[in-house]
């Protein structure tokens, strides 16, 4: 059996990032990437839109294929942005609008309330319908203000448990060992070696 499988993402970072992670625990396992039509993202939570956009991959490719969705959780806020976390700050998707208005709605928020999670769901459907999902949440808590370079997103307002620093100052590396992404595709990754026939 081919042990190719499509990552439903155009974006090639992700594709770095997550060989890094599925190759060491599936050894021969080929991730190739994906450029044909994306889903209207209209599912209601993570894991429906991270098998939409699994489906459609399958469906166009007929590999198996994986997807991710993802973003932030906030306690105090019921969950939300949630699925919304790419465009809490409008429509443009800007990462500085984002983390300007989540940190204006928890201004009045004392420290010990400012819990909150990154979460990733992880997909894998393939072209003969069989499907399987995981989610992984890295938690941790908001901080008052952006601190630190890396990364994307929310990573300056996000401190991991057992941290001092934020996310956007761990090294990219690092990040990756402990990541919400890291966590759903480990999750995963039994299920993908089953498919693969291991
Ligand atoms: P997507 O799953 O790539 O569409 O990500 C959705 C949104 O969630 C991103 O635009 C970010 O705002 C947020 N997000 C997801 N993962 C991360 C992360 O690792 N760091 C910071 N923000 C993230």
């Amino acid at each position: 059996m081919s042990r190719t499988l499509v990552l439903a993402s155009h974006n090639a970072n992700k594709l770095v990032e997550l060989r890094a992670v599925l190759e060491p625990l599936i050894p021969g396992i080929e991730l190739v990437g994906y450029d044909g039509p994306e889903p209207v993202e209209d599912g209601l939570s993570f894991e429906a839109n991270a098998l939409l956009k699994a489906r459609a991959a399958a469906a166009h490719t007929g590999l198996p294929a994986l997807a991710d969705d993802s973003g932030i959780a906030v306690e105090v806020l019921g969950g939300s942005p949630g699925i919304f976390s790419a465009r809490w700050g409008g429509h443009a998707r800007d990462d500085r609008a984002n983390v300007k208005l989540l940190l204006e709605q928890l201004s009045d928020i004392a420290e010990e309330h400012r819990a909150a999670g990154f979460v990733c769901a992880a997909a894998l459907v393939t072209p003969e319908g069989h499907e399987v999902c995981e989610l992984g949440v890295w938690q941790g808590s908001l901080l008052t203000e952006a601190v630190g370079e890396n990364g994307f997103g929310y990573d300056p307002i996000f401190m991991p448990e057992g941290e001092r620093r934020s996310a956007a100052e761990m090294r990219p590396e690092e990040k990756n060992l402990v990541s919400h992404r890291t966590r759903a595709f480990t999750q995963l990754a039994p299920a993908i070696a089953e498919l693969l026939g291991e």
